[in-house]
């Protein structure tokens, strides 16, 4: 008799997530096409795009255009960042 951790996917399933995945936001396809709009790191003021890297400290990975709209064109959606800030 084994003793553990139950895997709730049932036995030999792959182990479920420690951490929920990040949260994507849906994207109208004609908003998306319509407004020229401004939200990857790279049009951020916390930006720093020598390093590629988030000055006040966020992982940038999911919020970077390419990623973004590799992930739009993928499913529709993408991740925002809620501390874009644009002087
Ligand atoms: S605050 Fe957000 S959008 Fe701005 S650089 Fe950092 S991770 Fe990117």
């Amino acid at each position: 008799m084994s003793v553990g951790i139950v895997n709730p996917k049932g036995k030999g399933k792959s182990q479920p997530r420690l951490h929920a995945s990040i949260k994507k936001d849906r994207v109208s396809p004609s908003d998306y096409l319509k407004y020229d709009t401004r939200f990857s790191c790279e049009d951020c003021s916390h930006f720093d795009g020598e390093k590629v890297a988030c000055t006040i400290g966020y992982n940038p990975a999911h919020h970077l255009k390419q990623e973004q709209e590799h992930q739009y064109f993928l499913a529709g959606n993408m991740a925002f960042c809620r501390f874009l800030e644009i002087d």
